[in-house]
């Protein structure tokens, strides 16, 4: 897994909006089944109309956490499922996925520090629409038709995740899935709404096209956060 530092054009922040936190597991794309600590920042400047999570758009509306505590939380969650003796100070490469929100709308530098410091694996999910900040060992990208990922950030990308709203979408995808680096995993994703009549779709699509893979939203069929 690579690890990366790319932008230090925005401040470092010292702490961060979080919308909400939990530990679960990862219901989408390459981690799927795996469990992750989720970090969900405030803040959003995208608009999806499809949006699921419109209550992060606003980042005045989520109480602003240190960085300290943020972590803090993150690795007594993690341990709580474990029996006393198996209490760690630091956690075995468990994910910490950071989501929005856009969490890029803030400059992770001191998070993803924090996290790699605990031990966790820092993933993001982003539509990288802002400038990408932070130290990574895996970025999924999600871009949106409603705010553009900025061409400087695609070629980051580990995993590239395409939510797929009607037919048009595919043709969309592959403009993406051209300007990804060659490792890239790429994935179409129905939404949720739409995921009745848009599956088939892309099941067609991905027999056409077998360098895609399906993501389904597992945690929604299983009911977890
Ligand atoms: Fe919602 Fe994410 Fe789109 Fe922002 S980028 S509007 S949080 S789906």
């Amino acid at each position: 897994m690579q690890s990366q530092i790319i932008n230090h054009t925005s401040q470092i922040s010292n702490s961060l909006p979080v919308m909400e936190s939990f530990y679960t597991i990862q219901g989408e794309g390459f981690y799927q089944g795996s469990a992750a600590y989720f970090i969900r920042l405030g803040g959003c400047d995208v608009g999806c109309v499809w949006c699921d999570v419109k209550d992060s758009w606003d980042a005045s509306k989520h109480p602003q956490l240190t960085i300290d505590t943020i972590v803090k939380k993150a690795v007594e969650e993690v341990n709580q499922p474990a029996t006393s003796h198996q209490q760690l100070a630091t956690v075995n490469s468990v994910l910490a996925v950071v989501t929005g929100g856009e969490p890029l709308m803030h400059n992770l530098d001191a998070l993803t520090e924090a996290l790699h410091q605990k031990g966790f694996h820092t993933n993001i999910e982003t539509s990288g629409s802002s400038p990408l900040s932070g130290s990574w060992d895996w970025i999924c990208l999600s871009p949106k038709k409603f705010k553009a990922p900025l061409p400087e950030v695609v070629p980051f990308a580990n995993e590239l995740k395409v939510v797929i709203f009607n037919k048009h979408d595919f043709a969309w995808a592959e403009t993406y899935a051209a300007q990804v680096s060659p490792t890239c995993k790429l994935y179409l994703q129905p939404e949720w709404d739409k995921a009745a009549t848009v599956t088939p779709l892309i099941i067609d699509y991905i027999k056409a096209n077998p360098k895609w893979e399906l993501s389904l939203q597992l945690h929604k069929y299983i009911n977890v956060p």
